[in-house]
């Protein structure tokens, strides 16, 4: 019994607004967007976090970033520049546990980011 909230949303059993999809990896628009562009990129299969790649399945962190960077084209916030986050673990703030990348875009951010 999978209870992950990701893996029903790429089921399609939880509804989501979908941005991207191909067989490897699935984009939608975060639930409670924190920028004029949020979404999250999730690799279909289920990975818990960062903690969790390794020599098996890391070609998915490639093909996510090659996935990030044409959404990027096609959302219009390649040249104004975006963020894209992580967050791993308690400490990170992770609170889905299924890995995903978070693209923020349409505004501008600080740095260092706390
Ligand atoms: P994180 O804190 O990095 O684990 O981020 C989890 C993100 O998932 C948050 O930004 C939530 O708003 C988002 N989220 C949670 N449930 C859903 C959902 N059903 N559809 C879309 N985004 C979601
Ligand atoms: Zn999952």
């Amino acid at each position: 019994m999978n209870d992950c909230i990701f893996c029903k949303i790429v089921e399609g059993d939880i509804p989501s607004k979908k941005i991207y999809e191909d067989d490897k990896v699935l984009a939608f628009q975060d639930i409670k967007p924190e920028a004029p562009v949020h979404v999250l990129i999730i690799p279909k299969a289920h990975i818990e976090s960062v903690n969790n790649i390794n020599e098996e399945n890391s070609e998915i962190i490639g093909h996510i970033f090659l996935v990030i960077n044409k959404l990027a084209k096609t959302l219009e916030i390649e040249k104004d520049g975006y963020r894209v986050v992580n967050n791993c673990g308690v400490n990170g703030g992770q609170t889905v546990p299924h890995l995903h990348f978070h693209l923020f875009g349409g505004k501008s951010f600080n740095w260092p980011p706390l």
